[in-house]
C-alpha cells in the first residue's frame, strides 16, 4: 500500500510518479495475486480490523471535518462499512463463482456460464460529505472483485483524507492499493492514466471531466452524482411519522447528503398541518436551539456555508434559518413556495434548507418531477396505494423509498446509483462486486460429437434443419 500525498497548494503534476504507482499495481495484478479469493478476504478482514481499531480516530476526523456526532458517524460511515464488509465476506464465494446459464439446443452438447473476472487497476474518487464511507465502500467492492486500486479521498474533508492516507497503508497490501491525496490537479493527473475502471462520487461538473478523461482510454466509469431529490407528501400519510422521518433524512449531516430530500411537494390544503408537524419534530430532534445541539453538524467549508446562506438571503424562512457564522452552522431552514426560478429551486441544495412547494393537486407532483432531471432518490409519503403505483410507474429515479427517507441504503440487496443526470452505474452488495468485475461469457463445447449441419457445402435439407434448430 502506497501513499502519495500532494497538498493541493503546489500541485506536483507528477504524472510520472502516478504512472509509476499505476505500473506497480498493474504488475501486481498481472502476477495474479489479487485473483486469489483468500487474498481478497484477507484484505476485507484487514479493513474490518482497521475500522474497529480506529473507530474513535475516524469519528474524531469526521467531527473535525463536518461536526458529525458519534451516532451519525457510526450509522452512516463506520457502522455502514462494517455491515458492508460482513455482507461481502458472507457472499464473496458465491459472487466470485461461475454463474451457470442454460444452453440452447443448437449449441448442444455444451456448458455455458458467466465467469466473473477482475477488471485490473481501478481508480475510486471520493466525495467530502461521507468522506470515509464513500471512499471505502467502492474499495470494498473493488477488492472483493479482485482488483488493484488507487483511492483518492476528497481534499475538502482534510482530516478524514489525512487519516485514511495514514491508516490504509498500515492495513492493506501495499502492492495492490495506493492512496493519493490531493485536489483538482492531482485528480486530473490520475485521470490521464489508463485505468480499467473509474468510480467517481461527486458533483455533475466534475463527473463530466471524469467521463471525458475516461473516454480517451475507453475506460468504463461509474458516476455517483447528485441532483434534486423530491419528496412527495400526500395527505393520506401518517403525519407525525412522516415529519419525523423527513427531519431525520433532511438534517442528518446538516443536509449535506446526496440522497437527502431536496424539496417537498404537498397539496395546498395540507401544507400548514405538515409545516406545524415539521417544526414540532425539528424541536424534538434538535431542541429549541438547533445551533446548540450536539447532534447537529456544521457546513464543510466557508465557500459552501456562504453559498447556502446566499440561497436564502432574499427569502423568508417559515421555520429556522438561524446562523452561527463563526462555526459555519446553519439551523434547519424551511422556505414555503420559493420562486421556481430561484437558485434554491434550480440547483441541488446540499445543505439544511428545505423548500416546501404547494400544489393544487398532489397528482401534479408527477408532472413536476417529470419536468426536471431524473433524481437520484425519490421519496413518497402516502397510504394511498393507487397514487403510490402511479408515482412509481410514471416517474423515474435512481431509487425510491415509500414512507421513509434514505432507508433503502441499509439494504445491500438493493443497488445504489443514479439514472440520467443523477449518475450511471450502481453498487452496494453484489451490484458493487459486479461493477468491478467483467462477467465473461464462456461456452465449453463437447467435441466428441460434431453435427455437420452448419458447415458448407450447404443444402436445402441443412437449411431446413438449421431453421428448426435456431
Ligand atoms: P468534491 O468537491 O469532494 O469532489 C469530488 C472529487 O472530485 C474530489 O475527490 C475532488 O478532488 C475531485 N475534483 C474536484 N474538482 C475537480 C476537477 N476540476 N477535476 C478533477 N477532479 C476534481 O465533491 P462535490 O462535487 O462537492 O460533491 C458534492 C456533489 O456530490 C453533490 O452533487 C452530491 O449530490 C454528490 N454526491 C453524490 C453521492 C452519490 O453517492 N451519488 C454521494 C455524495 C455526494
Amino acid at each position: 500500500m502506497q501513499v502519495v500525498t500532494d497538498t493541493g497548494n503546489a500541485p506536483s503534476q507528477d504524472t510520472g510518479h502516478y504512472a509509476a504507482t499505476f505500473a506497480a499495481l498493474r504488475s501486481t495484478f498481472f502476477a495474479n495475486k489479487t485473483r486469489d479469493i483468500s487474498w481478497r478476504k484477507q484484505q476485507l478482514l484487514a479493513l474490518k480490523t482497521m475500522l474497529v481499531t480506529h473507530e474513535q480516530d475516524i469519528h474524531r476526523a469526521l467531527n473535525q471535518d463536518l461536526g458529525k456526532c458519534e451516532t451519525e458517524a457510526h450509522t452512516s460511515e463506520t457502522g455502514f462499512l462494517l455491515s458492508d464488509l460482513k455482507h461481502t465476506l458472507k457472499h464473496i464465494d458465491s459472487w466470485a463463482d461461475l454463474r451457470h446459464v442454460s444452453t440452447p439446443l443448437a449449441a448442444q452438447p455444451a456448458r455455458s456460464y458467466l465467469q466473473p473476472e477482475p477488471l485490473g487497476v481501478v481508480l475510486t474518487i471520493g466525495a467530502w460529505n461521507y468522506p470515509v464511507q464513500l471512499l471505502l465502500a467502492p474499495l470494498i467492492a473493488a477488492l472483493a472483485a479482485g482488483n488493484c486500486a488507487i483511492v483518492k479521498p476528497s481534499e475538502l474533508a482534510p482530516a478524514s483524507s489525512a487519516l485514511m492516507a495514514s491508516l490504509l497503508p498500515q492495513y492493506l497490501d501495499e502492492d495492490a492499493v495506493a492512496v493519493v491525496e490531493g485536489a483538482k490537479e492531482e485528480t486530473q493527473a490520475l485521470l490521464a492514466l489508463p485505468f480499467d475502471h473509474i468510480f467517481y462520487t461527486g458533483g455533475e461538473a466534475v463527473g463530466k471531466i471524469v467521463m471525458s478523461a475516461a473516454a480517451k482510454h475507453l475506460t468504463p466509469v461509474t458516476l455517483e452524482l447528485g441532483g434534486k431529490s423530491p419528496c412527495i407528501v400526500d395527505a393520506s400519510c401518517r403525519l407525525d411519522v412522516t415529519a419525523r422521518r423527513i427531519v431525520w433524512g433532511k438534517w442528518m449531516n446538516c443536509g449535506q447528503t446526496c440522497i437527502a430530500p431536496d424539496y417537498i411537494l404537498i397539496e395546498k390544503g395540507f401544507a400548514e398541518a405538515f409545516l406545524a408537524a415539521l417544526e414540532r419534530e425539528i424541536t424534538k430532534q434538535y431542541g429549541p436551539e438547533p445551533l446548540q445541539s450536539k447532534d447537529y453538524g456544521h457546513i464543510v467549508n466557508t465557500r459552501h456555508y456562504e453559498r447556502l446562506c446566499q440561497l436564502i438571503a432574499d427569502l423568508q424562512c417559515r421555520i429556522g434559518g438561524e446562523r452561527d457564522d463563526g462555526k459555519r452552522k446553519l439551523a434547519p431552514a424551511v422556505v414555503l413556495n420559493p420562486p421556481a426560478d430561484s437558485t434554491l429551486m434550480q440547483e441541488e441544495i446540499f445543505g439544511p434548507v428545505l423548500p416546501v412547494i404547494e400544489l393544487e393537486n398532489i397528482e401534479d407532483s408527477i408532472g413536476f418531477i417529470r419536468g426536471r432531471a431524473k433524481p437520484l432518490a425519490l421519496y413518497l409519503f402516502s397510504e394511498d396505494h393507487v397514487f403510490r403505483d402511479k408515482v412509481l410507474t410514471q416517474t423515474s429515479a435512481g431509487s425510491v423509498c415509500v414512507n421513509d427517507t434514505m432507508m433503502f441504503m441499509t439494504n445491500a440487496n438493493l443497488p445504489f446509483g443514479g439514472v440520467g443526470g443523477s449518475g450511471m452505474g450502481r453498487y452496494h452488495g453484489q451490484y458493487g462486486f459486479d461493477t468491478f468485475s467483467h462477467l465473461k461469457s464462456v461456452m465449453v463445447r463437447a467435441s466428441k460429437f460434431d453435427v455437420a449441419v452448419r458447415y458448407a457445402p450447404y443444402s436445402r435439407f441443412k437449411l431446413w434443419l438449421l431453421k428448426k434448430l435456431l
